[in-house]
């Protein structure tokens, strides 16, 4: 992608279909990306949670919706190589660990009083040799954790302003050989020439561990804007049983690809029925701050065979 004039992204999960939240976070993604020059991106995020033909469903969504994307989809799967490559260059420079801990220790040792919440409290951090051996033989297959050089770090949000959040030892590696989430972001973001990230704010709590690991890794750290999620009527993340929520359940019910858009570009406080049309009136400083909350007027239920 062009590395010259700056590029933005989407990065999907394919665990399943998008929802409506999904589909304006892309919508949005989309937007900041064209209206600042951008390419723009998708990177299907296949190391974890991938529901077969999911994928397809997803690209062919954001198509009805009328987005469209810069070069070829990649997969996070196909990039294995530079993702072990980065840990690899971690490792050399003493910044990993092997961890033996099992997710149940983690959460007792983490509710401890000690150390900030939701922070793996470093328990292999200093292992000694001898401890190391012991829980190695125990079979437990090994996590990677990065050794953090902080606790905490600052990243500058275009939506949310400063944001300053936990850098624990967070996993680069899991004990399946599998890179980590917040690995795979970072490394792929640089080495695709990212430099702009709009996702759901959800993700916001992660983004000082991200960020960090840019700067570990030499990367510059890209721009960042969160974007409210959509929530139902009691004000939880929307869901399957919310009703008609994905772009096949809108079109069961009748409506089409543009009545959609329209209805994510209403969310956004704005009339159009096609992203090119929206691209015309769109400014980030207007867009709502606040949860896009779904009313039942919006949401059909599903009709159900009799
Ligand atoms: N694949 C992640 C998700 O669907 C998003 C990652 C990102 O945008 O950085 O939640």
């Amino acid at each position: 992608m062009g590395t010259h004039r700056g590029a933005g992204r989407f990065a999907p999960s394919p665990s399943g279909d998008l929802h409506l939240g999904n589909l304006r976070t892309a919508l949005l993604a989309w937007l900041f990306a064209r209206s600042t020059g951008r390419a723009f991106g998708i990177r299907i995020e296949d190391l974890d949670r991938v529901r077969s033909g999911a994928d397809e469903r997803q690209l062919a969504d954001l198509a009805a919706l009328g987005l469209d994307w810069d070069g070829p989809v990649v997969r996070q799967s196909e990039r294995l190589t530079l993702h072990h490559a980065a840990i690899d260059r971690l490792t050399a420079a003493g910044l990993t660990y092997e961890c033996y801990c099992t997710r149940r220790e983690i959460q007792q040792a983490a509710a401890a009083p000690h150390g900030p919440m939701g922070a793996y409290p470093g328990t292999c951090r200093d292992l000694s040799e001898a401890e190391r051996t012991a829980r190695c033989a125990d079979g437990r297959p090994a996590a990677l954790r990065l050794r953090s050089r902080t606790t905490e770090f600052e990243i500058v949000d275009g939506l949310r302003g400063r944001y300053r959040g936990i850098v624990d030892d967070f996993v680069l590696r899991r004990g399946d050989g599998t890179p980590a989430y917040n690995l795979a972001v970072v490394v792929d973001d640089a080495d695709q020439g990212i430099d702009q990230v709009v996702r759901g704010d959800d993700l916001l709590p992660s983004t000082p561990r991200q960020a960090y690991l840019a700067t570990l890794l030499g990367a510059n750290v890209p721009r960042y804007a969160h974007v409210p999620l959509v929530l139902n009527q009691d004000g939880k993340r929307l869901a399957k049983r919310d009703g008609a929520v994905t772009l096949a359940d809108r079109r069961a019910l009748g409506e089409s690809p543009q009545q959609v858009f329209a209805l994510l570009a209403d969310s956004l406080g704005f009339r159009a029925n096609h992203p090119h049309e929206l691209l015309e009136q769109f400014a980030p400083a207007v867009l709502p701050t606040t949860p896009w909350i779904l009313a039942s007027g919006d949401v059909v239920e599903p009709s159900r065979n009799p």
